[in-house]
């Protein structure tokens, strides 16, 4: 039983057989053959290894004759690994001693090296040595991979379990479509090795309401059974049966409490001194909407238009993009808030669709977003022409992400304007005075809030880049997860700022980042001045328990004294003091 801690993204607790999947997403079957089968697994292994040196020979043949022997010989070292007697005898009895398929031999024979590899870089001293095992150890998963794609006929595999089994996934990483096609039938949780708390896949998680833990750090070894706690960040590799049972009993703890919490959906969310909250929920997808309404959301307060390109080959078209707001609408109702956040493409999200992005050095401070959409104008038109026709059946509003400066946003609206237009000239019904905001998640917008805000009807904090471009930390990067917290001082008074700006100059404010969702920040926001937040609907009901339990005063004092201190940890201690006085099972 092995103990590991990552980033808690989705709530839940998870206990079930571990499905391993690699970078490439080639799935390891976890099975066993009957023992009289032993002979036929030997045959297939020998031949998969044939294969692959032979493969190998060949490769070491044609990159030698075309640069050099040194390159070759990259081919020349993998061909002897598949020859060596000893691991093909290490590999052989497996299969026999544990009747193991030929692919679980494979995949235990070789992570049973990589684990040693990995202590023993651990324990050298030398940073040369260190790195020497720490290839090895990669070249090896490299062999791992080739010898299953060789045994499994190399058919591309879909990333996902098969055969109907419950399985929690564990990955290197997962990409946001591979994500999307989970579902909650099939996949109990995941947990992955890299990856940071508001990447797109940890986001879906949370929509898709599976557990998910990530940036655990390596871990892919050799697993079984595992327990994913999505509540803290933790995954508990190949536990024993005492442990299974603890977690079974905190598993059906939550549920009780997401039962009571569900007792609060039709009450108001209001504080102890009747301010009202306005609670809405965050949606990638359209069918979301529901789960709004079910939880007891006002609105929808960032619907993320982007995942309309999930898993296509061509940009969607102006029918699909009206197709998918009108059932936003059809669902929550043509009397509810539904802000559109016009398409935020790049960076981390679906950065290979449809030839629109280059690669780019520095993808987060690169041609994403709204940026992108101004040199691709007619995509942005396609976009904007669907958002005001369907604007015309329910209360959809338009918000433009990652405005950097005044002048984008002026772009954005005078594109805009054509496009009305255009509508007004083709006869075509459209809502003329659509609600325009934009989000304030680049520093330069927030410091420049107060004249961004002469422009717009509303703001929406997304502290998710907010957070990441103040303190110079990729929100998706495990090894500077340390400086990435919402509650440094310096997001604080950005968002002080940003609050002050819209209450200036007359406008809504709301904060739409993971931040709003977190019943620990929950205080501090409404103590900034904050009546609006938006966040991934399954958070809604425990947020408005806090809501219930706290006093305006008394969050604003909070917030002075979390804007007096230095440092983020003392502002983490000081909420997290606040939120067992009024919440006390919201805190470990
Ligand atoms: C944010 O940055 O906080 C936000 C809500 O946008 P996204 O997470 O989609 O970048
Ligand atoms: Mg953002």
């Amino acid at each position: 039983m092995e103990y590991r801690y990552g980033t808690a993204v989705s709530p839940g607790i998870a206990i079930g057989p571990a499905l391993v999947l690699d970078t490439e997403g080639v799935r390891i079957p976890h099975k066993t053959v009957p023992p009289e089968q032993a002979d036929a697994e030997v045959e297939r292994l020998r031949e998969a290894l044939d294969d692959a040196a032979a493969e190998a020979r060949e490769k070491r043949q044609r990159y030698t004759a075309r640069f050099e022997a040194a390159i070759g010989n990259i081919f020349a070292a993998q061909q002897s690994a598949f020859e060596d007697p000893s691991f093909r005898a290490r590999l052989e009895q497996l299969i026999r001693d544990e009747t193991y398929s030929a692919e679980y031999a494979v995949s235990r024979g070789i992570r049973e090296q990589v684990k040693k590899l990995e202590e023993a870089q651990k324990k050298v001293g030398d940073l040369a040595a260190a790195e020497v095992l720490r290839r090895r150890a990669g070249d090896l998963i490299d062999l791992e991979r080739q010898i299953l794609s060789t045994l499994l006929g190399r058919q591309p595999t879909p990333v996902g379990p098969v055969g109907g089994e419950r399985v929690v996934i564990l990955a290197n990483d997962l990409m946001p479509s591979d994500t999307a096609d989970f579902s909650p039938r099939t996949v109990w949780a995941f947990a992955t090795e890299s990856g940071g708390p508001t990447s797109h896949t940890a986001i879906l998680a949370g929509a898709l309401e599976i557990p998910a833990v990530v940036g655990v750090g390596r871990f892919l070894t050799d697993v079984s059974g595992v327990i994913v706690d999505g509540d803290e960040g933790k995954i508990i590799l190949d536990p024993d049966e005492a442990t299974v049972h603890k977690y079974e009993a905190k598993r059906l703890a939550g549920l009780s409490r997401a039962d009571r919490y569900e007792s609060l959906r039709g009450k108001p969310a209001v504080t102890h001194d009747g301010v009202a909250i306005k609670l809405l929920g965050n949606i990638e997808l359209a069918p979301e909407a529901a789960h709004c309404a079910d939880r007891g959301a006002e609105g929808v307060g960032l619907y993320r238009t982007e995942f309309l390109y999930l898993n296509k080959s061509s940009d969607p078209t102006e029918a699909e993009h009206y197709d998918a707001y009108r059932a936003v609408i059809d669902t929550i109702g043509p009397n509810r808030p539904v802000v559109i956040r016009t398409l935020d493409l790049g960076a981390d999200k679906f950065s290979s669709v449809s030839g629109l992005l280059s690669v780019e050095k520095n993808p987060f401070l690169g041609l994403r977003s709204v940026r992108l959409c101004l040199r691709k104008v007619d995509l942005f038109r396609t976009q904007l022409r669907a958002i005001l026709r369907a604007a015309v059946h329910g209360d959809i509003r338009i918000m433009f992400p990652m405005i950097s400066t005044v002048d984008e946003l002026r772009k954005c609206k005078t594109l805009l304007n054509e496009v009305k237009e255009d509508l007004d000239e083709s006869g075509t019904p459209y809502k003329p005075d659509i609600r325009v905001g934009t989000m304030i998640e680049v520093p330069s917008a927030a410091i420049l809030a107060d004249v961004i805000a002469r422009e717009v009807d509303f703001f929406s904090v997304g502290t998710n880049d907010l957070i990441q471009y103040t303190l110079a930390a990729d929100r998706n990067n495990e090894h500077v997860a340390h400086l990435y917290d919402p509650a440094d001082p310096a997001v604080l008074r950005l968002i002080r700022t940003v609050v002050e700006a819209a209450g200036k100059a007359g406008i809504d404010v709301n904060v739409c980042g993971e931040m709003s969702g977190e019943p620990l920040y929950a205080p501090l926001l409404i103590g900034l001045g904050l009546r609006s937040l938006s966040a991934t609907p399954r958070k809604i009901p425990e947020i408005k328990r806090v809501i219930r339990q706290l006093s305006v005063a008394e969050a604003e004092k909070v917030a002075g004294q979390a804007l007096q201190m230095d440092t983020a940890r003392q502002v983490q201690n000081l909420l997290r003091d606040q939120l067992r006085r009024i919440l006390p099972e919201a805190v470990e």
